[in-house]
């Protein structure tokens, strides 16, 4: 199922338990503005390369509009639409004082080289820079975006509107970024699985993980949960998937990752088909990469007990209700993944008091929003007698409507 089609449906879903007005449900659906723009560069070799940036702001009932900004071939307007609706749920989920927005450029980063990126990121701010704001929209990393990103988004926005840490977030420590939001993603995962595993009696210690994705998300997730006694028993990334039922050394992994630009090649497991890595045997599956992954070719095959997203909507709606039946129990994207738009918040918090927060307070601020985050969700499972992927869309559908209604339409 196409990403928006998918997310339309979840929407509609919750929106039936809530009972919302028919007005209300269209008016929350329909994205605040949609930007489309071209992006031409001069290439190193002199010749053009033409590319299209999207910015879809979708909500700003709660607060300014934040997400991230991709760069990825399956960039395209659906995909963007989806994730943009996905932030304006997921930021208030978190209860963070945000709407939902998102971005990206249809572009294969690993392609440009680091001139031609900086080129591309310049001309894309030039063309939306009058549109985001500290108090409109907030840009951060996404998918083949990361710190630099930021920096020159930053440094081109400046230059209209004069210095503005508080623009981006995600960004160099050195230019205001927040210790802690580069493996605050993969932190939050941690949280977000020790929550859902302590309402089982369990702990993180002993699990087996299979971790599809060994990006910012996969590779922090990986180190937090095998520092804490879980088992990666197999990861995957675009290079190829490796599996080792006695745990994978993730440390050395993570040297061989970033030595080789990725872990194809790691002489500490074996290696698997890349397509395997989803059904592998293990008790927790943590999809951390691209969307639409889990669908009803795949569903019946899955062995984890627990599915923790990750990624943003990596599990389609057909394959959810195959899991259901499956009585597989899984933690959805606008809340699992909440710890990177949270610490987002906590930076742009911290550039506007001009004070800089020490690792330590970030990283306790987070598990006491995604622990609040979990008691929250499962309040609305048990008032709507829902699993957790509806118990987080009401939850975060509501908190907007509330807002929306509260504001009234202006006329
Ligand atoms: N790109 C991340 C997400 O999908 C982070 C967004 C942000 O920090 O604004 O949640």
């Amino acid at each position: 199922m196409n990403a928006l089609a998918a997310t339309n449906r979840n929407f509609k879903l919750a929106s039936r338990l809530l009972g919302l007005d028919s007005k209300l449900e269209k008016s929350l659906l329909i994205p605040f503005r949609e930007i489309k723009v071209e992006c031409t560069i001069p290439k190193d070799d002199g010749t053009l390369a033409s590319f299209v940036g999207f910015r879809v702001q979708h909500d700003n009932a709660r607060g300014p509009m934040k997400g991230g900004i991709r760069y990825h071939p399956e960039v395209e307007p659906d995909e963007v639409n989806a994730l943009a609706q996905l932030m304006t749920w997921k930021t208030a989920v978190a209860k963070i004082p945000y709407g939902g927005a998102k971005g990206g450029i249809g572009c294969d980063p690993s392609e440009l080289s680091l001139s031609e990126l900086e080129r591309l990121t310049r001309v894309f701010t030039q063309k939306i820079h009058d549109l985001i704001g500290i108090h409109t929209d907030v840009p951060a990393p996404d998918m083949g975006t990361g710190p630099q990103t930021m920096a020159w988004i930053l440094d081109e926005y400046s230059k209209f509107h004069g210095h503005s840490p508080a623009v981006v977030t995600g960004k160099p420590i050195d230019l205001g970024g927040s210790l802690g939001r580069d493996a605050a993603t993969g932190r939050g995962v941690l949280f977000a699985t020790e929550a859902l595993l302590n309402e089982h009696g369990k702990t993180i210690s002993g699990q087996r993980f299979a971790i599809q994705g060994f990006g910012n998300v996969g590779s922090w997730a990986a180190k937090l949960i095998s520092d804490k006694g879980g088992k990666i028993v197999a990861v995957s990334d675009v290079t190829g998937a490796i599996k080792n039922n006695n745990g994978i050394d993730i440390l050395s992994l993570l040297e061989h990752a970033e030595e080789n630009r990725g872990i194809k090649g790691f002489d500490g497991a074996d290696s698997i088909d890349p397509d395997s890595i989803l059904v592998e045997d293990c008790d927790i599956l943590v999809p951390a990469a691209l969307g639409g992954v889990i669908n009803r070719e795949n569903a019946n095959e899955i062995k984890a007990k627990f599915i923790i997203e990750g990624a943003n909507h990596p599990t389609d709606p057909e394959a959810d209700e195959i899991l259901k039946k499956k009585g597989v129990m899984i933690l959805p994207d606008i809340y699992a993944n909440s710890g990177g738009v949270t610490v987002s918040y906590f930076e742009w918090v911290q550039n506007i008091q001009g004070f800089m927060w020490d690792e330590e307070k970030v990283n306790r601020e987070l598990k006491t929003y995604m622990t609040r985050g979990f008691k929250d969700l499962k309040e609305m499972c048990q008032t709507h007698s829902c699993d957790l992927r509806m118990g987080a869309f009401t939850l975060g559908i509501n908190r907007v409507a509330q807002a929306t209604t509260i504001r009234g339409w202006g006329s």
